[in-house]
């Protein structure tokens, strides 16, 4: 219930919009959760990046030089290496302007699910513009796949407690399970007091799971091991130690990546001497990194963990 609680308790913000404020939530810590891993790829372009003042409107996105057709078949190649099936996070837009990227991910086993179609973060949308966001995109990937899409990952897990009407609304917009919740401190998003397991939030009659991002609290402190930055910077033999010891306390790991991250020559957008440290630390070896994990742990998808404990979803 608490960590339900914890997004409900925040500010409501300038809620203007339709969305009905559903009866309180609950949640539960499911005990079935199979300890797996899941890998889990945003994908999205080099230029791409939240919260930059270089960082292009989506008018300028058609006309700069793009990598993330490279990259992704690329980043597939090295999962196909063992076998491993990844969810991807489609980017709405890369997924109507490379409609063949999205049927490559699924001819080879992967799950399809959503990124929001323009990228925006959650809590600079008011909830109609989120609401519209999140039915966009899940319809385009419909389309292009002939089947449902049932997950969904916000841009920049910018899930905070300004956006207390997330779960609602993506429940409306037809999403089964999310993965947004960055349950630590982080520069734009972060539920820095959300549970840090899955689990199950109910609205009106209506489930959604969520899988948060994996953190480990060490003294006290929650510390992501497993993405992005965090994934580049520490040493292989830590994020393995942590990752170990996430699946020890009963939760799946979970992993994630960008197309760009496993290119060191992609373009560069300008940005504060931080923001570029995040950004493009250690591009050249996080492709060996991905290696060493998918050598060393098990890796299922949202979906199939999904599947496999449908009394989450009241089924
Ligand atoms: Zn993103």
């Amino acid at each position: 219930m608490r960590e339900v609680d914890s997004l409900l308790s925040g500010p409501t913000g300038q809620d203007s919009s339709p969305v009905t404020r559903l009866p309180e939530a609950e949640a539960e810590s499911p005990s079935s959760i199979p300890l797996r891993c899941v890998f889990s790829v945003d994908v999205e372009d080099w230029y791409h990046i939240l919260d930059v003042p270089s960082a292009p409107p989506m008018s300028e996105w058609d006309r700069l030089p793009s990598r993330v057709e490279e990259n992704l078949v690329k980043l597939l190649d090295v999962f196909a290496e063992k076998g491993v099936l990844t969810t991807c996070f489609f980017v709405g837009w890369i997924a109507e302007k490379y409609p063949h990227l999205v049927k490559e991910a699924q001819g080879r086993g992967h799950e399809v699910a959503s990124h929001g179609y323009a990228h925006k973060l959650v809590y600079e949308m008011t909830p109609t513009e989120f609401l519209q966001d999140a039915v966009r995109s899940r319809r385009i990937l419909e389309d292009l796949l002939g089947q449902p899409v049932v997950g969904y990952r916000a841009s920049g897990f910018s899930v905070t407690p300004k956006t207390p009407w997330f779960f609602d609304v993506l429940i409306e917009a037809g999403y089964q399970y999310d993965s947004s919740v960055f349950p630590a401190r982080r520069g734009h998003g972060g539920l820095e007091g959300s549970g840090y397991a899955p689990y199950l939030a109910t609205r009106g009659g209506k489930s959604l799971v969520e899988f948060p991002i994996s953190v480990k609290e060490i003294l006290r402190l929650r510390v992501c091991f497993f993405g992005g930055g965090y994934l580049r910077i520490f040493p292989y033999a830590l994020i393995r130690r942590m990752a170990r010891s996430v699946l020890k306390e009963g939760r799946p790991v979970v992993f994630y990546v960008h197309p760009r991250e496993i290119d060191p020559t992609h373009p560069r957008l300008p940005m504060a001497a931080h923001r570029k440290f995040k950004s493009y630390i250690n591009l050249d070896s996080t492709e060996q990194k991905i290696r060493r994990l998918i050598s060393d742990f098990d890796f299922v998808t949202f979906q199939s963990l999904l599947a496999k404990n449908e009394r989450l979803l009241g089924g």
